[in-house]
């Protein structure tokens, strides 16, 4: 991170740190970051894997600052782009003051031995990249508490958790009560962003990320994985109105068609929804285009994968 002069200029002592939020695709990660920062900085979708940044969220509450790391599912990768974004979240909790690894209390329940083993690896390569993380069980709104407590006892008797937190990232219950950790458990030092940020995400990126999370809620099976969204217009005008302009890259001609829609009724539908919630998000008109261009090889092009933060190379 940037060397920065603290910015709160009355400063007794402030505490500042970094929180990665690591865990399967699905358990919630982005919904919990939402919930926290009480804005939206991440999409949501009921789809595996739809985070593809190393999103911030930024929490100030008192004298401490939480910069809270959004990541992407830890599974086994495939493709080049999964490789990229599985290892980014490694590396977010690697570079953290404290690693929270969250499990769907449901998923976790109905889980075999398979299942278990798996999170006892993720809670052991957590303690070995950077310190014992916090287990979060999230989803407790769809199970009951006394189910939990044999699973919590053998997360725990694994050796690598610090302490337990039960939450539902949805209804925010128990939410308060692990922020009120969180900000305890904090370094001292100064604070890194101004206190009325709450992410680092540019607004073009959530531009881009708004209408990804349209075509994942409104196209089916794996189409949504093998496209990608660029803000290539962003035309503020005196009116107050903002134009933008977007890309809409799909990986096989094929694909355009039926993103398009017949008649393009798809894209206008994924537009207007989009249109609607950016205008909501930025406070003012919004007109969006949006544009379908087949770019077979995107995945393998760096330049869409910077503005997500993830690495290139891996
Ligand atoms: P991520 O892949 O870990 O970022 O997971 P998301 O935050 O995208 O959430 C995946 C799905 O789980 C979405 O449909 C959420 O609405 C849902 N979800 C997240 N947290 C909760 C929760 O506490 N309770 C319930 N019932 N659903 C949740
Ligand atoms: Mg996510």
């Amino acid at each position: 991170m940037a060397e920065q002069a603290d910015i709160r200029p009355d400063a007794e002592t402030t505490r500042c740190g970094f929180v990665a939020v690591i865990g399967a695709p699905n358990a919630g990660k982005s919904t919990l970051l939402n919930r926290i920062i009480g804005s939206k900085i991440a999409i949501v979708t009921p789809k595996a894997q739809t985070t593809r940044s190393r999103a911030l969220g930024i929490w100030t509450g008192g004298a401490t600052q939480i910069a809270f790391v959004d990541t992407p599912g830890i599974f086994a990768p495939k493709r080049r782009l999964d490789k990229a974004m599985v290892s980014a979240a490694w590396q977010a909790a690697a570079d953290a003051d404290v690693a929270l690894a969250l499990i769907d209390a449901e998923r976790a329940l109905h889980a075999g031995a398979g299942g278990f083993a798996g999170m006892a690896e993720m809670l052991e390569k957590l303690a070995a990249a950077g310190g014992k993380p916090i287990l979060v069980l999230n989803k407790i709104d769809k199970v009951a508490r006394a189910d939990l407590l044999p699973l919590i006892d053998r997360l725990d008797k694994t050796g690598q958790v610090d302490r337990t937190f039960l939450v539902s990232a949805l209804t925010g219950d128990g939410v308060e009560d692990l922020l009120a950790h969180l900000a305890a458990a904090m370094p001292e030092g100064p604070w890194l962003y101004p206190e009325d940020q709450l992410s680092d995400i540019s607004d073009r990126l959530l531009a881009a990320e708004i209408t990804r999370e349209k075509l994942f809620l409104n196209l089916h099976d794996e189409l949504p994985y093998g496209l990608t969204v660029e803000t290539e217009i962003w035309e503020p005008h005196k009116d107050g109105s903002l134009r933008i302009g977007q890309v809409i890259h799909v990986a096989r001609a094929g694909h355009k068609g039926i993103v398009l829609g017949k008649g393009g009724s798809m894209v206008k539908r994924v537009g207007s929804a989009a249109r609607e919630e950016l205008s909501g998000l930025l406070g003012c008109k919004v007109h969006l285009s949006l544009f379908v261009r087949v770019t077979e090889n995107w995945m393998d092009q760096r330049q869409h994968y910077e503005p997500w933060g993830l690495e290139f190379n891996v």
